[in-house]
């Protein structure tokens, strides 16, 4: 046989590069060898074993002819692990995110393969092959690290005949929880012949209760013991008169298992609905990947709008990938669709577990499921045959990942849907900018939904005036228009949502005689006072303190909280309400697991009068009850040096206004504020889209910022401030040469917290509409800068960021 060689991207940090290495394939793993694979490859002078993927293979030497080639030295899966799109889409990553191909590779691996995990083999039929029939002995599943080596390449001709497979046991770090649970062994005639004495009542009881229940029947104990008042003691006396059997069961490892999800048909549409599914349908048909805004207020009914999309690709044999942002893959969104498309979807969201998340993608692999909803990274799905992707809230910022490779989920939707020759929906009652400015120029279909489903009117909204109200009000942060208000639906029995805006905002302590504030001591920012914890902690490191009796600086004992945490207004809500039963949501009260559906359903159950949380409250929440809204301060993003603020500030005061009235009955909002004269907020009170979008884009025009011009953010950081500087200067100096006099280049500043976790930050971010050369120029000072790492550089390229500060 003639020679083989791989190319292999490698893994060995610091040392990135874009180009693969050439590597000799030894003979006996030439059948063993895909693409798509991982392999354990030598690197460098001292030869040491890295990973990396395949990513071609060829019988003639590609490069540098006479070298002397290293081996391969083991190929780690029997499958590809990352399929031919995969292989093209990290292409693509690497080149449009400035990122390397090894990280761009590795985001596209499913999570559980990067968890701990040990692999099986499983026989499926006779294997007639005396030798590997009796490793498996009297199982059908034998431990693939024990497989003598010799048999892999059958083992690979097995798996391909469909004989075996190989199943992947992912260590879980979640311990899985177990509940106690029992079974009857008598049946209730038998129950009524055992003997009780009158006086034990306790037993009394309990026989009574199990007449009730049905033989032979797993019942969960805690259930049982609320629905009939008795103890677990009562239950342990009742397994030892052989009345029962008790056992522990595991939760269920679907998170969405015990939910009663009852199924849902399709409604009938509104004309405005059907235009906008029928418009979609036609591209699916024609397999052409149209990118469609679906724009529509909220209420509109979008949902069933994405639902019935869904079901049309599904009809065509085709899989649909549905994103949702993390904050809005809320139980009630997983009810809708889970409703609509049961067992056939897949759920792919950070709140998983490991083991969780390695069931869903083995459901997808295996195409039992073939309707996927996740938050960002569900868009790396391994679906096969898409028929339609929906990007529901599309203007969210979480779309975009902070960290390499730095995507926009958007981005690679289209991509995707390219590959996959359907259509894109990109959903929201206020687009980004972007999007609409795409649609009006007619790069993608615009769609519009403008009246509510239930033929409400949008919901009333109206602006309190702060510097006056803030004056009179009964606590800091709740005016009396707002409390009169919050009291007139606790009369009524109706309910309120409370939103604090948190961005940029945070209760922090502050000396009233010299004005010290209390800082991390390793990052530029105030600590944060919590109450939960009695302790100062930073949000960026970590860091944590007790709380301050006396100023640091003065020590003066004049030393006082400022500024608003959830925790605080719910304690000021409850002294003005005493008899208000009041939920908050925020990353204190949601950090356990299932903490955050549990009170979104007690509030949907009514089991509160008002909801009081951050940003996590202000989106796809659909509670027919809820007819007044508050924003208890709208102004706080308003001021950080961000071009988008005012931006993010219309979208989230019109998606919060929009949670009110979505029933029969009708909403109000009502909106604390301290610059009611500002744009954003003047037309979020009109919820007014298009004057806000006209205006906006009349500011960005002016100023020259997106989407007028493309943006690209440099940031460098290291462990001294002038080195930081110096590297930034360098930099811009270079870019100085070789771009256009159109291009524009802002900085090198500080970052506005110039100091995290003792490393400086400088950032430059130029704006371009076209510059030739300034890709290549931006690719080779990635690859170059990892020379400097080991002097303590970190530099970031971020095309189109969505974050400055
Ligand atoms: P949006 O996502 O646009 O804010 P939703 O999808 O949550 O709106 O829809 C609002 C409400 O209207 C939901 O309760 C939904 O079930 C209902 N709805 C949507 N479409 C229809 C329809 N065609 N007929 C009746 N009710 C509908
Ligand atoms: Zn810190
Ligand atoms: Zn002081």
């Amino acid at each position: 046989m003639s020679k083989l060689y791989a190319l292999v991207i490698v893994d060995v940090p610091a040392m990135q590069t874009n180009h693969p290495y050439t590597y000799l394939v030894p003979k006996q793993l030439h059948d063993q060898v895909a693409v798509g694979k991982r392999v354990i490859v030598g690197f460098g002078k001292g030869d040491r074993h890295v990973q990396g993927f395949i990513v071609d293979l060829r019988e003639d030497l590609p490069t540098q002819a006479g070298v002397t080639l290293k081996e391969v030295q083991e190929v780690l899966d029997l499958e590809p692990v990352i399929t031919q799109e995969g292989l093209q889409l990290s292409d693509w990553l690497a080149d449009h995110t400035f990122a390397f191909k090894i990280r761009c590779l590795q985001v596209l691996l499913p999570n559980a393969l990067k968890a701990a995990y040990s692999k099986t083999l499983k026989r499926l039929q006779p294997l007639d092959d005396p030798q590997i029939d009796e490793l498996f002995g009297q199982s059908d599943e034998i431990d693939l690290a024990q497989l003598p080596a010799q048999f892999q390449n059958q083992i690979i001709h097995y798996r391909h005949q469909g004989k075996v497979e190989i199943i992947y046991h992912v260590k879980d770090k979640v311990a899985k929880k177990q509940v106690p649970a029992f079974k009857l062994l008598l049946t209730p005639e038998q129950l009524d012949q055992v003997a009780v004495s009158p006086r034990a009542t306790k037993q009394l009881a309990m026989r009574d209760y199990l007449k009730t229940l049905e033989f032979a029947k797993l019942y969960l104990q805690k259930p049982a013991q609320e629905a009939s008042g008795l103890t677990s003691a009562d239950f342990r006396t009742a397994a030892k008169k052989g009345w029962l059997e008790q056992s522990q069961v595991e939760q269920y490892r679907d998170p969405y298992a015990d939910k009663n999800i009852t199924a849902t048909k399709p409604l009938e549409l509104t004309p405005d609905q059907n235009f906008a599914v029928k418009s979609v349908q036609a591209h699916i048909d024609q397999k052409d990947n149209r990118t469609f805004l679906l724009q529509g207020v909220t209420g509109s009914g979008k949902t069933e709008v994405y639902l019935q999309m869904m079901a049309y690709a599904l009809k065509q044999g085709r899989q649909a990938l549905m994103l949702v942002p993390e904050i809005s893959l809320t139980p009630q969104m997983m009810r809708r669709v889970k409703g609509r498309f049961g067992d056939l979807v897949a759920v792919m969201h950070s709140g998983l577990s490991a083991g969780e998340r390695y069931d869903e993608w083995r459901r997808i692999e295996r195409k039992e499921a073939r309707v996927v909803i996740g938050a960002r990274s569900a868009i790396f799905a391994p679906l096969d045959n898409i028929g339609i992707i929906i990007m529901d809230e599309e203007h969210e910022a979480s779309y975009k990942q902070d960290e390499m490779p730095r995507y926009h989920a958007r981005d690679v939707a289209l991509w995707r849907a390219r590959y996959h020759h359907c259509p894109v929906v990109l959903g929201s009652a206020t687009p980004s900018l972007e999007s609409r400015a795409r649609a009006m120029k007619n790069v993608y279909t615009w769609l519009t939904l403008p009246k509510r489903v239930n033929g409400q009117a949008l919901p009333k909204v109206e602006l309190i005036d702060m510097r006056n109200e803030g004056k009179y009000a009964p606590v800091p942060d709740i005016s009396n228009t707002m409390l009169n208000a919050i009291k007139d639906r606790l009369i009524k029995g109706e309910q309120t949502v409370l939103l604090l805006n948190r961005r940029g905002y945070s209760s922090f302590v502050m000396c009233r005689e010299c004005g010290y504030v209390l800082k991390c001591p390793n990052c530029d920012v105030s600590l944060t006072l919590h109450m939960d914890s009695h302790s100062m902690r930073c949000h960026y490191c970590g860091h944590e303190e007790a709380i301050p009796q006396t100023c640091d600086s003065c020590h003066s004992r004049k030393i006082r909280y400022y500024g608003t945490g959830t925790q605080k207004v719910e304690e000021q809500l409850q002294g003005l309400l005493p008899t208000a039963r009041i939920i908050r949501m925020d990353v204190d009260t949601t950090r356990k697991k299932g903490a955050h559906e549990r009170l979104l359903q007690a509030f949907g159950n009514k089991e509160a009068d008002i909801l009081l949380g951050t940003q996590m409250i202000a989106k796809g929440l659909d509670f027919p009850d809820v007819t007044l809204v508050g924003v208890l301060n709208a102004d706080t993003a308003l001021d950080l040096p961000d071009f988008r603020a005012s931006e993010r500030t219309f979208q989230l005061l019109t998606q919060v206004a929009g949670r009110a009235g979505r029933a029969q009955k009708a909403g109000q909002v009502l909106i604390q504020t301290y610059n009611p004269q500002h744009y954003a907020i003047q037309l979020a009170k009109g919820q007014d889209y298009e004057r806000y979008f006209q205006t906006e884009m009349g500011f960005r025009h002016r100023v020259g910022y997106p989407p007028y011009y493309y943006t690209i953010q440099i940031t460098a950081s290291y462990d001294n401030e002038a080195a930081a500087a110096k590297k930034m200067f360098t930099i811009a100096g270079e870019l100085g040469k070789i771009l256009s006099p159109q291009a524009q280049i802002l900085g090198p500043t500080p970052k506005a917290i110039m100091r995290i976790k003792n490393r400086y930050y400088y950032q430059l971010v130029i704006k371009y509409k076209h510059e030739p050369l300034l890709e290549d120029y931006l690719k080779g000072l990635l690859i170059q800068a990892q020379t400097e790492e080991k002097k303590g550089l970190k530099l970031v390229i971020d095309r189109d960021p969505l974050n400055f500060i």
